[in-house]
């Protein structure tokens, strides 16, 4: 095979080939630009979670790398082709193979241009995904910090009780972790919140480990099961300190963890109850969720929003204190 016995040098194809150009190849368009950095959709056919988040994935072109901040992980131009062919990024064989295709591709090899049909929305394929493992471990966490009882104003207590808080050791090293647990009460992973504007820089606000499945849970879920949920219904929400402070007016709540429902999530809560009160956030991204996720969920329950009042400033249920929220519920 002539290939194998090709010459490349890596370097050099790093440096003449932009992420950008294999992004062209592929017919991808990311959806945002902001200076040297791009954004959208993670577009690799391997991603395992949602096709629809626009800041999943992003390219940086003076470092001429990528990352997908949920599920892919990151690297070189080299690996975004081979990954983008829907290759295994520990088949070393394959990364070479790769860079001889890449060569050829846009370096003027005898190969010509494959037609990919351009696709501008992309969409990965839905997959089957594997239950969520239980972990073998828990973390120990210090609940009493300032972010947690100042700025999201938590009882200590209630966080510590709930495994909340501050870790100094590990991939959540000075982030805050907030435990997730599977429908059954089994705790399947952590999700760490960013509190250095380096770190959240680095690797995002939120931090989720690279196998969890968060389509699959719906948080607090366990706790809100313990709930009379027929007569009461169940809140629905996004985030974790959203779905806390449903928590602690002590109204049954669950955190999508995001702006999108999945199947999995809407199965779930339609086991749990008939009745849902959806309470999106009140920004960009909650508003333009809301109308499918209304759709979503009038399917299998009785959905109603809770409105956020006229002229409020705030935009998401954490920024409300519990009686507040309370009294947002019709009577
Ligand atoms: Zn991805």
């Amino acid at each position: 095979m002539k290939k194998q016995n090709s010459w490349v040098d890596y370097r050099d194809l790093k440096s003449r080939i932009s992420v950008l150009d294999v992004m062209k190849h592929f017919g991808v368009e990311l959806t945002t630009q902001n200076g040297i950095q791009y954004h959208g959709p993670c577009p690799l056919p391997g991603h395992s979670g949602n096709g629809d988040n626009p800041n999943a994935f992003s390219m940086n072109i003076e470092k001429n790398a990528w990352r997908c901040l949920t599920h892919c992980g990151s690297g070189n131009v080299i690996d975004l082709h081979l990954r983008m062919n829907g290759g295994d990024p520990e088949n070393k064989g394959l990364f070479r193979e790769t860079a001889l295709t890449m060569q050829e591709i846009f370096l003027g090899g005898e190969m010509t241009m494959p037609s990919t049909p351009s696709k501008k929305l992309l969409v990965c394929p839905p997959k089957n995904l594997e239950p969520n493992e239980q972990l073998k471990f828990s973390l120990n966490v210090k609940s009493d910090i300032p972010y947690l009882t100042n700025e999201k104003r938590f009882d200590s207590e209630l966080l510590s009780s709930l495994g909340i808080g501050w870790v100094g050791k590990g991939m959540f090293s000075g982030r805050v972790v907030v435990p997730i647990h599977n429908r059954e009460g089994q705790l399947v992973a952590y999700a760490g919140r960013g509190l250095k504007e380096t770190d959240i820089k680095k690797r995002g606000r939120w931090l989720l480990p690279k196998n969890f499945h968060k389509s699959l849970e719906l948080f607090n879920q366990h706790r809100a099961l313990e709930c009379d949920l027929e007569s009461d219904g169940l809140v629905v929400v996004e985030g974790f300190w959203s779905t806390l402070r449903w928590h602690q007016a002590g109204f049954p709540a669950v955190g999508l963890m995001g702006s999108s429902l999945s199947n999995q999530q809407l199965g779930q809560i339609a086991t749990m109850t008939s009745i849902v009160w959806l309470m999106l956030d009140n920004d960009e991204a909650g508003k333009k969720a809301r109308e499918k996720v209304v759709l979503q969920l009038a399917e299998k329950v009785a959905v109603r929003l809770v409105n956020y009042p006229e002229d409020s400033p705030h935009t998401q249920p954490e920024d409300f204190t519990p009686e507040e929220l309370l009294k947002l519920l019709p009577k």
